[in-house]
């Protein structure tokens, strides 16, 4: 077992037809500690595959090192780096059975004689011979029992002799993850491996590959664009953006302390509303013609702060239904959503005329174009200064 490092890593693509060149990943360093689950969350197009390729071997770095535990694999083969990696795709071999998807990259992973080719030819040619006829192999055995317990840990022992054509969605995927586990893999690496899944097998597989890394213990690093997947399945999440590293941390830190806005607005789903302010005396904020009070820890960062321009971000959670009073910010319902357990309000709030997102109760009837007010919790604010980061 081993943690992986990526220190100072960069890679830069040359430009298509002609182009600029493109710099995907920017000076990025970040550990993964030994054991770690880590979800790797950006937008389309920020450099998550090609961290996880570099990695792998499938590309190589234009500067920087990467190591797993003590060892530098800049000049390790891809095929001996001791990483597995699972694709939205599934990348199954068609023509092979699920035993031989399997136990591929186990008979791929260490060089044979000619004669233990022979052998181990003979050994799968007669497997299904009664056994006295069998041809043996220690190391087939090997591979043999190793794919048994996959089977049996994913549920595919059923499914060994089938082809991938003969497979539903759910099954492929627990095959390819089942591919990547029989190797027993330093590493492993899953590039967004259930968007291919409808919502139910998506939950339940979530579940599988969580409990498998946690019982295995496989330093794993992760990438999801699914909201639920990024705060549940990880010990830490890591957004990357542009190729640099935005925050890394717990997904609870990621989700109350943001460092950034564009943290702020990619962690959580209705997004951090953001309104901009004008820091008032003794910790409020002036928003439009309303004054906030803040309370709790944002307090002490903003006493120095009277008269600057900032952008006040709180979450659809931390707006409250309130009675109509001076102190309350009016709003207009200009969409509801409502989700059985919960809704969603777009709403403008008419003080300043900014739109923001509202969770409350489903069971308050509202509809569009109802004029509501709102009162926001004075500990759940958050500010970021004219650069984007966050105040502390
Ligand atoms: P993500 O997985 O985060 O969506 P990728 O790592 O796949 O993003 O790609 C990041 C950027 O690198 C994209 O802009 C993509 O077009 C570019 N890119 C990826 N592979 C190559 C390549 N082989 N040649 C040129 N550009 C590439
Ligand atoms: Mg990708």
């Amino acid at each position: 077992m081993a943690g992986v490092h990526f220190e100072d890593l960069s890679k830069t693509f040359p430009g298509r037809g002609g182009g600029e060149p493109v710099d995907v990943i920017r000076q990025l360093n970040l550990t993964i500690n030994d054991g770690e689950f880590l979800v790797l969350v950006g937008p389309s197009g920020c450099g998550k595959s090609t961290l996880l390729r570099l990695l792998a071997g499938l590309d190589n770095p234009t500067n920087g090192e990467i190591r797993i535990g003590p060892r530098p694999i800049s000049d390790v083969p891809p095929a001996r780096r001791n990483v597995a990696m699972v694709f939205q795709s599934y990348a199954l071999y068609p023509h092979l059975s699920v035993r031989d998807n399997l136990s591929f990259g186990l008979r791929r992973s260490q060089a044979r004689t000619t004669f233990q080719r022979i052998q181990d030819q003979a050994f799968r040619s007669t497997r299904a011979l009664p056994k006295p006829l069998r041809v043996r192999s220690a190391r087939e055995e090997r591979i043999e029992a190793r794919v048994n317990t996959v089977a049996r840990t994913l549920e595919l022992t059923e499914l060994l002799e089938r082809r991938p054509k003969e497979l539903s969605g759910g099954q492929k995927q627990r095959v390819a993850l089942g591919r990547a586990m029989a190797r027993n893999p330093e590493v492993f690496l899953m590039d967004e491996p259930l968007s291919n899944l409808d919502a139910k097998l998506r939950t339940s597989t979530r579940q599988r590959i969580v409990q498998l890394q946690r019982e295995l213990g496989t330093t794993t690093i992760y990438v999801t664009h699914d909201q639920v997947e990024a705060m549940t399945m990880g010990d830490r999440i890591a957004v990357l953006n542009q190729g640099r590293l935005q925050q890394l941390g717990t997904p609870m830190e990621l989700y109350t302390w943001p460092s950034n806005i564009f943290v702020a607005q990619f962690i959580g789903s209705p997004s951090m509303g953001l309104l901009p302010v004008t820091v008032g005396p003794n910790a409020t904020l002036n928003l439009g013609r309303k004054r906030i009070q803040i309370e709790g820890e944002m307090v002490e960062p903003l006493l120095q702060r009277e008269g600057q321009h900032l952008t006040a971000g709180l979450r659809p959670e931390r707006w409250h239904l309130a009675p109509a009073t001076n102190r309350n910010h009016q709003a207009e319902v200009n969409h509801c959503e409502r989700l059985g357990n919960e809704q969603i309000l777009s709403c403008r709030l008419l003080d300043c005329d900014q739109l923001i997102q509202v969770r409350c109760s489903a069971e308050i009837n509202i509809s569009t174009g109802d004029t509501i007010n709102l009162n926001p919790d004075p500990t759940g604010w958050r500010l970021f200064d004219a650069d984007g980061e966050a105040i502390r």
